[in-house]
């Protein structure tokens, strides 16, 4: 399925969703009555579980893992998480394509995690496809278009490293209208305090979305679970945390460690939530997307 015909699947689901929110506000005199229909239907137990959901309204969560896309240790589990979450998927690599299918078929969301330059470091450690800031216009340009073409299902794009590339306005004002004529919308993994995405998001008109805390940048279970109680304590503070983790040598004590934490976020009222939704709720009046951000 190429993209186009993906966006327009996407699209419909939207339409529906959007039809099936009017009528359950009596917005649609029409479907109104259809609505309640649905809703005499529904078992009692299922109509009480969605109005503990709806309660939860307000406090979200999304978990994004980064680094997939090199049969990495801890894929499979995250992929076995039983809650939504998303997964980063570096491009041009040789599980790529499979852990972007695989994430997309068990209901995760998926973002591109495309390499740009650090400013310490060598340059071999982010992968195939990295943009650097000596590139010109155009290579960047080509560069972001390949990479969204070689993950499928992606809604969005998070940077892998970056320090470099996220604090420079030209190459960034590059990869963002790339995102945005594409559709998708890019998230800042924070690897940086300089960074200008969210000033060149704001004057795009694309949703203001960030990493709040890294998860596991110590490998040991015990620091990942501190990180956990901070993501919790944001969310109740804020209403929402977005938190990064990794697959790879710590992959599978953070799925462990998030794993473990799920049912206990989950009685506190928290959801767990897809980035695609984060974005949505990002989007401020006024503040139209440019040529499209289309969300799942
Ligand atoms: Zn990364």
């Amino acid at each position: 399925m190429d993209r186009n015909t993906a966006n327009w699947r996407v699209f419909g689901k939207i339409c529906c969703c959007l039809l099936l929110s009017l009528s359950s506000l009596n917005m649609l005199p029409g479907l109104a009555a259809a609505g309640q229909i649905a809703s005499i239907s529904k078992p009692a137990a299922q109509l009480i579980k969605d109005e503990g959901r709806q309660s939860a309204k307000g406090k979200k969560l999304a978990v994004i893992i980064d680094d997939l896309g090199n049969g990495m240790q801890g894929t499979e589990e995250i992929m076995a998480l039983p809650v939504k979450v998303t997964v980063a998927v570096m491009p041009f690599l040789p599980t790529t394509e499979a852990d972007a299918r695989k994430a997309h078929e068990v209901g995760h969301d998926v973002l591109i995690h495309l390499p740009l330059e650090p400013k310490q470091g060598p340059t071999r450690w982010l992968g195939p496809g990295a943009i650097l800031t000596k590139m010109s216009d155009e290579e960047v340009r080509k560069k972001v278009e390949a990479a969204i073409d070689n993950v499928p299902y992606a809604i969005g794009i998070n940077n892998h490293m970056g320090s470099k590339v996220t604090g420079d306005e030209r190459v960034m004002s590059i990869i963002l209208d790339v995102c945005r004529e594409r559709g998708l919308f890019f998230v800042d993994s924070r690897t940086n305090y300089r960074s200008i995405i969210f000033k060149l998001c704001k004057q795009k008109g694309m949703p203001q979305i960030k990493n709040d805390i890294f998860l596991d940048d110590v490998h040991t279970e015990a620091h990942i679970s501190r990180q956990m109680d901070k993501v919790a304590e944001q969310v109740h503070a804020e209403g929402k945390c977005v938190t990064i983790g990794h697959v790879g040598t710590k992959g599978r004590k953070t799925a462990a460690v998030i794993k473990k934490y799920i049912p206990k976020l989950q009685g506190q009222g928290i959801e767990f939530v897809g980035i695609s939704e984060m974005a949505r709720d990002a989007k401020t009046p006024g503040q139209w997307p440019g040529g499209g951000i289309i969300l799942p």
